[in-house]
């Protein structure tokens, strides 16, 4: 680590990689420094004897392959494939698809006896979405307009969506539009490799490019000099001097904790105030004994035994809901191994509160159950896995410093204030999981390109006026 860079990025997640990658680019001295002794943020992943597990790789929107080319190289775009099979199966449906237009079309027309017409206009309303227009229609608005009373096909629309971002029916309708549009285009797509070589080769690009990048390196404070410009961060104790600064971590530990609210606006403050965190998630890792096979039962498959949509009781701790990625052999070629992940929406609140003991007993409880859960669709489970392991939004918390561990940042009201930031304090500035529009891999990544060229304005302005 040198004693200056014209910009400082702090976090290694997808936004500030993208960030860091686009910057380090256009020719700027970068300094990516991660606080985790690994990259990826919560798009990360770990390794437990022989298994690897993914954190987020359940799937991502084909607008990826795009991003990856131009803002890490065709290798990168080159390794995104379609996920074969997304399957759903609760008490109002047990469906199989491919997650794109055409098949919810047939699906809506077919299955649910949905109007070709209607199914038609709610797919044009979708494309027509824009992030300018009215936002006070509502998710549940928006399915009223076109499915009014019909929870069964607001459950299809909706749940896949619910378990990935905790999204609920009365957050803004163009938030819903927007993720769900991006994934109807052309289904869900996967990293073969996996994360682990993703993050690799990201690294490598990084350093080619020139960047310096710093692991197990936490950022404490971020100085600012008299003319309310960032001059300084302060990393493991270390002064390094600064242009600018990207922050990619929790939005209002930035403001808060690394700059201090004493050079932030009253009324800035305010909206801030304002801004609600997203909810956190649990997950259950399990790994399968070498020389044991997976039946296919897709490779993502939403389940539930609530009898309709509920946001809250996704999110319960008498949990009813668990998405499985299923990861077979091809993700990672030349590997036999297999491994499945549940994830299942979370609060902080319900499990920060636990003694250590309460807290264990959860975790195996949760374990147990999801073993039991799991195995309806593979009844030889137990006898054929060899590790398992959980996490809860304590963990979350712990590995990316995000406040009550959420997963995806911050509410729809979060976007203005972090697009905003740069206008309190020069150079400073802020990338990922915030508006779910901003977050997922898709929006973390193109947010960093955001982030960057406004950083990147900034700096040639401010090379231009001396
Ligand atoms: C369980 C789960 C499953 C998911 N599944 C999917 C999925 O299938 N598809 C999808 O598209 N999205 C998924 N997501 C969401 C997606 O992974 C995130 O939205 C995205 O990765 C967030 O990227 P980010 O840029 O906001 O950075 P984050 O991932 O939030 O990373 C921020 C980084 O900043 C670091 N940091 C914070 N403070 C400091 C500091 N002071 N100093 C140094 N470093 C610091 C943190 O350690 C972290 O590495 C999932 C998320 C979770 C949790």
């Amino acid at each position: 680590m040198k004693d200056s860079y014209d910009i400082v990025v702090i976090g290694g997640g997808l936004g500030g990689l993208t960030a860091a990658n686009r910057l380090a680019r256009a020719g700027h001295a970068v300094l990516l420094t991660e606080q985790h002794s690994q990259l990826g943020g919560l798009a990360t992943y770990f390794q437990r004897r022989e298994h690897i597990f993914d954190v987020a790789l359940h799937g991502f929107p084909v607008g990826m392959k795009k991003s990856f080319r131009k803002y890490w190289g065709k290798d990168f775009a080159d390794r995104v494939t379609q996920v074969k099979s997304i399957r759903f199966d609760n008490p109002q449906y047990s469906l199989d698809s491919t997650f794109d237009t055409s098949d919810f079309s047939a699906k809506l027309t077919g299955h649910f006896k949905i109007s070709a017409d209607t199914v038609k206009a709610f797919f044009a309303a979708l494309a027509a979405a824009n992030y300018y227009d009215d936002q006070r229609e509502t998710t549940r608005e928006f399915f009223n307009r076109f499915f009014p009373g019909r929870t069964d096909v607001w459950r299809f629309l909706m749940e896949p969506i619910t378990y990935a971002n905790g999204s609920t029916l009365d957050e803004p309708a163009i938030s819903y539009a927007i993720v769900f549009g991006n994934f109807m285009s052309e289904g869900v797509y996967t990293f073969t490799g996996g994360t682990d070589l993703m993050l690799r080769m990201m690294e490598d690009e990084l350093r080619h490019n020139g960047v310096d990048v710093e692991l197990s390196s936490c950022a404490e404070r971020i100085y600012v000099d008299g003319s309310r410009r960032v001059r300084a961060v302060s990393i493991n104790g270390r002064e390094v001097a600064c242009k600018a600064v990207v922050g990619n971590g929790s939005l209002p530990r930035l403001v808060h904790e690394l700059v201090g609210d004493e050079h932030f606006a009253p009324d800035y403050l305010d909206k801030l105030k304002l801004v609600r965190l997203s909810s956190s998630s649990c997950q259950v890792y399990i790994g399968i004994k070498e020389g044991e096979k997976l039946p296919f039962i897709g490779d993502l498959l939403f389940t539930s035994t609530w009898p309709e949509f509920d946001a809250a009781a996704l999110a319960s701790r008498k949990i009813s809901s668990r998405t499985y990625s299923v990861y077979y052999p091809e993700i990672r070629p030349g590997t036999s191994k297999y491994s499945v992940v549940a994830s299942m929406n979370a609060l902080y609140g319900d499990w920060a509160t636990m003694s250590k003991d309460e807290y264990r007993a959860a975790k195996k409880d949760m374990i147990e159950d999801t073993l039991n859960a799991l195995s309806r669709y593979i009844p030889s489970i137990r006898s054929i896995a060899d590790y398992t392991e959980a996490a809860t939004p304590k963990t979350f918390q712990r590995y990316t410093g995000h406040l009550a561990g959420a997963t995806f940042g911050t509410k729809f009201e979060g976007l203005r204030p972090s697009m905003d930031i740069g206008k309190q304090v020069g150079g400073l500035y802020h990338t990922g999981s915030v508006g779910i529009i901003m977050s997922g891999w898709l929006g973390a990544a193109n947010y960093g390109v955001i982030t960057a060229n406004e950083v990147d304005r900034y700096l040639c302005t401010s090379r231009r006026n001396g």
